[in-house]
């Protein structure tokens, strides 16, 4: 049965005039992925920078395991592990050396302290760089090595803050790869981002926050079911198309809208296996296709569709 690992409730904080958060609430449950979805400034980082008790909120509880998680140090902090968006490495001291520092600032010492440092080096793939200082390292290679660090401690849940700002390719593989094994191990995470793909790919359960508010909390197939399309299909015509095609094509079985823009229509459709009879039927008519394209609604859409707006600026 599905166990709630971390209750967070009408949580706010204001910076003057601006309420950077705005009640906001929202669970975990043990072993879920949860995606924090919203554009640049929605208030993600405030969000999850409350939860760890690194920023004060002005009202709203977090509850970690049942437990309070205030300022200070305490039982249910320990519990959480942080990768901020800031990074926070030694530049001249080697990978391992960062770690046994942070490892020791959570009190792990000797044997201990070396298995754990070689353990999350092994999940983050840079074993081999063990010895090397993150001056000699890639921005996404310092970011792997600050989820190895977060994970020191070996915390129930591991937050990201929008890991993959700024990292090449390779390392933003590798982190996916490490997520996904954790993922597999049964640990709980809670992921931010404004990429909806990456949050498509990890999340269980997906928030979407906006202006401080939350937008829509739910598992990605009932994020989807909201939509009016789960589908779309652009058909580009060679001749213009006349308002009577457009509104005869509304009337096609699994059709859900039709848009004219330019030389071509674009369809709504209730499946992607709509796609040919539409594509059949305009031949029939004597339509002649310039060009077409079919493609799955994405989070992308579910966003436009909840606030008239697109996820990136
Ligand atoms: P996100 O992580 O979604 O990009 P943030 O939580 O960083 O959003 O920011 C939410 C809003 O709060 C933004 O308008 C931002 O400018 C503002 N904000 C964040 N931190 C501070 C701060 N320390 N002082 C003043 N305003 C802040």
């Amino acid at each position: 049965m599905a166990q709630t690992i971390l209750s967070v409730s009408g949580l706010s904080k204001q910076y003057g005039e601006r309420r950077a958060v705005d009640g906001v609430s929202f669970q975990v449950q043990r072993g879920q992925t949860v995606g924090l979805l919203g554009p640049n400034g929605a208030g993600k980082s405030t969000t999850v920078s409350m939860i760890c008790g690194l920023v004060r909120s002005d009202g709203g509880t977090v509850l970690m395991d049942g437990q309070p998680v205030g300022e200070g140090n305490n039982a249910a902090k320990r519990k959480i592990g942080l990768v901020p968006q800031d990074l926070a490495l030694y530049e001249d001291l080697p990978a391992i050396d960062n770690l046994k520092l942070f490892g020791g600032l959570y009190g792990l010492k000797g044997a201990a302290l070396m298995q754990r440092c070689h353990a999350v080096l092994e999940l983050v793939r840079l074993a081999d760089r063990a010895k090397d200082k993150p001056s000699t390292f890639s921005g996404g290679m310092k970011r792997r090595l600050n989820i190895a660090a977060a994970l020191l401690h070996d915390p129930e849940l591991l937050i990201l803050d929008e890991p993959t700002v700024g990292v090449d390719p390779q390392s933003r593989n590798a982190i996916f790869d490490t997520l996904e094994t954790l993922k597999a191990q049964g640990r709980s995470l809670i992921y931010t981002s404004h990429y909806m793909e990456e949050v498509e790919r990890l999340a269980d359960h997906i928030v979407i926050i906006d202006h401080g508010k939350v937008l829509a909390d739910e598992s990605p197939a009932a994020l989807y079911a909201r939509l009016p399309a789960q589908a779309a299909l652009r058909a580009d015509l060679q001749q213009p198309v006349a308002p009577a095609l457009a509104e005869a094509v509304a009337r096609l079985p699994g059709v859900t809208r039709v848009a004219v823009t330019g030389q071509g229509l674009d369809i709504g459709l209730a499946d992607t296996a709509a796609a040919p009879s539409v594509l059949r039927w305009l031949d029939e008519q004597g339509h002649k296709l310039a060009h077409f394209a079919t493609a799955r609604t994405n989070l992308e859409d579910i966003f436009l569709t909840l606030t008239g707006r697109s996820l990136r600026d």
